[in-house]
């Protein structure tokens, strides 16, 4: 007997059986934050990754507005979170052609690293007919480029994190995905790379009536120029100078 056949299948994906399971902390807030009002989730900080040069300094989330909100999540003391399945069930439900954003705070489920194909795949399954886009801050290896790409071929978008024009520079001439960059404080509209890529910074950074919801840039996957992210939060000063490579991390 399958050890699965008492457990309710999601429609999504019957019987679910990856990384997913590990991580139970997960929320959707249906309006959104200020800057994205759009339907919203946020995951564990457990996803994550180690490599992930801001955790411990600079992270937006976790030095921003966000910050306490994250950790009650984290420590499970966030009354309606709901654990992978119900994320997808979230995702599921959301209206037809519906912008969304995966992880205001966290990252996508993972294996010490590895993007669990599984569990990105029941995301992408729920987002069909929807229009998801994500950030990533896991390593652009091979294994998660081929991962991330596969999403990105089938409607759910994912962003390579970068965190200074050049790395950015290194991720968008590999072209495995959109990609997006942090910026220094008090950037231009629009920026080149020193390989001469275009950078156009979040237009939400600074203007109010500018939303996720109604600009949309990062949820385009083949889009020709990379997203700049002006330094914000409390922590603002550290990644602005990680932005401008006067700090390594
Ligand atoms: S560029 Fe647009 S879609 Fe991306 S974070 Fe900024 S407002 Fe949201």
């Amino acid at each position: 007997m399958s050890k699965c056949q008492n457990v309710k299948p999601i429609k999504i994906s019957g019987c679910y059986s990856g990384a997913g399971k590990k991580f139970n902390k997960f929320a959707i807030s249906l309006k959104g934050n200020s800057k994205t009002n759009c339907p919203t989730t946020t995951s564990e900080k457990d996803t994550c990754p180690d490599t992930c040069p801001l955790k411990e300094s600079g992270c937006y989330a976790k030095y921003s507005f966000l910050g306490a909100y994250w950790k009650k999540l984290s420590n499970g003391e966030v009354e309606n979170s709901f654990d992978f399945k119900g994320l997808l069930h979230a995702i599921k439900g959301l209206p037809k052609g519906q912008i969304w954003r995966h992880n205001q705070a966290g990252d996508l489920v993972h294996n010490s690293g590895i993007i669990d194909l599984k569990s990105l795949t029941s995301i992408v399954k729920a987002n069909k007919g929807k229009r998801g886009f994500t950030y990533t801050h896991h390593l652009a290896t091979p294994e998660n480029a081929i991962t991330v790409d596969l999403s990105n071929e089938n409607g759910f978008t994912i962003n390579w994190s970068s965190n200074n024009l050049e790395e950015a520079d290194e991720l968008y001439t590999r072209e495995i995905g959109p990609v997006v960059t942090l910026l220094p404080v008090g950037a231009d509209k629009v920026t080149m790379t020193p390989q001469g890529n275009k950078v156009v910074k979040c237009p939400a950074n600074k203007a109010k009536n500018i939303t996720c919801a109604t600009c949309q840039l990062c949820a385009i996957p083949d889009r020709d120029y990379i997203i700049g992210f002006e330094a914000h939060g409390t922590a603002k000063k550290k990644v602005s100078l990680i932005a401008a490579k006067e700090i390594t991390v």
